[in-house]
């Protein structure tokens, strides 16, 4: 048995800017254990550009940001364990993990870092009639097969579902000299950034059909053609509608899963909406000293937000590492829950304790539709604290709030705080 202050599940962009914020300030013992023979997750297949916008103030690629947490990640210090798939976790914190170069090995974490990623949602989750042909690929393991093994999966491509990856995928396809004759989105809207609709569909001509869907797939050993429905507003296919389009490929990006089988193996409360840990102010879940982030929280837009959200899970994990170690008890928390209202469909955290927070706290949501010319309003109980004009709210976008520690002092008892869209 090892022992850790910190045990980091995952080191991807979340588990390392965690891991770098657990080593900071104190001379603590910070393990992160990694499934793949090496560091940075799926960021290794992210060759595009546009990341680290915010937190570097410069367009980099995925490999280039993660790279720049890996190198202060080393230099701070974090011990690796790679090639480790960590099987299970305990409720007092025992991590085992089975290793190719060392078998069985169980760590006994001081806090434990929830940094797994998530994982694409596959074909069998759909119900598309049809064979099981060759050539039907989540869009994220076509963009491993053209980014790392420097295979094409194939040349006549049609895209299901417009969320970021499958948009990004749509333009690397085609630089690589597919053709790629649309991209159907079963929701009036897309589930992908507006930029990546410009720089991915737009720019290359790439028609994009919202409202549609796939509803057949012919071909027996290879795909061959795959029909494309139009939706009622049931999401109901409209008979009559059909479009055959000629093609060896079908790509799917149709939604995100985190990958939460550790999490409740441990015992931890998961959220029907985000399907990743239910969290507090300390981004801390239901569990004592597991803390949570990144994919495995909520599926986030921008890998920047990752690495912000990270740093907070660490520190307030290593923070907990400390009171353990010196025996301290923690003091009583007073959670108000955060209730998501009005088209919001979820927020992170789902609560605050207001003694506990920070002077600032962000509070990250998403919206359930397209909303145009709303106030993203904050209540304390029936007070409102908080209005903000916003021209267009879009699911594929991660919006936040930042509260004041000292408005909600101020308000005194409080029992609920709401998060709500109203007309602007
Ligand atoms: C296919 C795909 C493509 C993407 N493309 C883009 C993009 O182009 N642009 C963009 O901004 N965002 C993209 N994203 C979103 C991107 O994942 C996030 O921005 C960011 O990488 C999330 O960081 P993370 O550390 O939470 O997860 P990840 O990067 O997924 O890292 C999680 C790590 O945990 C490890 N792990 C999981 N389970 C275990 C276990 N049991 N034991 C040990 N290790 C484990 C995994 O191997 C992985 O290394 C993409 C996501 C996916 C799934």
């Amino acid at each position: 048995m090892r022992h850790a202050d910190v045990v980091v599940i995952g080191g991807g962009p979340a588990g390392l800017a965690a891991a770098i914020a657990a080593r900071q300030g104190a001379d603590r013992s910070v393990l992160v254990i990694e499934r793949d023979v090496k560091l940075d997750g799926i960021l290794n297949q992210c060759i595009h550009n546009g990341f680290g916008l915010i937190t570097f103030n410069e367009e980099l690629t995925g490999p280039e940001y993660a790279a720049r947490f890996e190198q202060r990640a080393r230099e701070a210090g974090v011990d690796f364990l790679l090639d480790s798939m960590v099987l299970d976790i305990s409720n007092d914190r025992v991590v085992t993990c089975v290793s190719a170069g060392h078998g069985l090995v169980q760590v006994q974490a001081g806090a434990v870092v929830l940094a797994m990623g998530c994982r694409e949602r596959p074909r069998g989750a759909l119900n598309i009639p049809g064979f099981r042909p060759a050539g039907v690929y989540t869009a994220g393991t076509a963009q491993r097969l053209v980014n790392i093994e420097g295979l094409m999966p194939g040349r006549e491509v049609v895209i299901l579902g417009s969320g970021d990856i499958g948009l990004i995928m749509a333009r690397r396809m085609t630089l690589e000299g597919a053709h790629v004759a649309c991209v159907a989105e079963l929701m009036p809207f897309s589930g992908g950034l507006k930029r990546n609709i410009v720089q991915c569909l737009d720019d290359f001509q790439i028609p994009l059909l919202l409202s549609h869907t796939v509803t057949r797939v012919e071909g027996e050993k290879r795909v061959e053609a795959v029909w494309v429905s139009e939706v009622d507003e049931h999401l109901r296919p409209i008979p009559g509608t059909e479009v055959r389009y000629p093609c060896d490929t079908l790509l799917l990006s149709v939604g995100l899963l985190p990958e939460n089988e550790l999490s409740r193996q441990a015992g931890v409360e998961l959220s029907r909406v985000t399907r990743g840990p239910v969290v507090n102010e300390s981004l801390e879940t239901s569990v004592p000293g597991i803390f949570a982030c990144g994919n495995v929280l909520h599926v986030h837009d921008l890998v920047d937000y990752v690495s912000q959200e990270a740093a907070v899970a660490g520190a307030h994990a290593a923070a907990f590492a400390d009171a353990q170690a010196a025996g301290r008890e923690l003091a009583a928390a007073h959670e108000v829950p955060v209730e998501a209202a009005g088209g919001i469909r979820y927020t992170v955290p789902q609560s605050i304790d207001p003694a506990r927070m920070p002077d600032r706290l962000t509070v990250r949501f998403r919206v359930g539709g397209v909303y145009e010319h709303r106030a993203v309003c904050v209540y304390l109980d029936g007070e409102r604290i908080l209005r903000r004009k916003r021209d267009i709210l879009v699911p594929g976008q991660m919006e936040q709030v930042d509260l004041r520690r000292e408005d909600l002092l101020a308000h005194g008892t409080l029992d609920k705080i709401t998060l709500t869209l109203e007309e602007a």
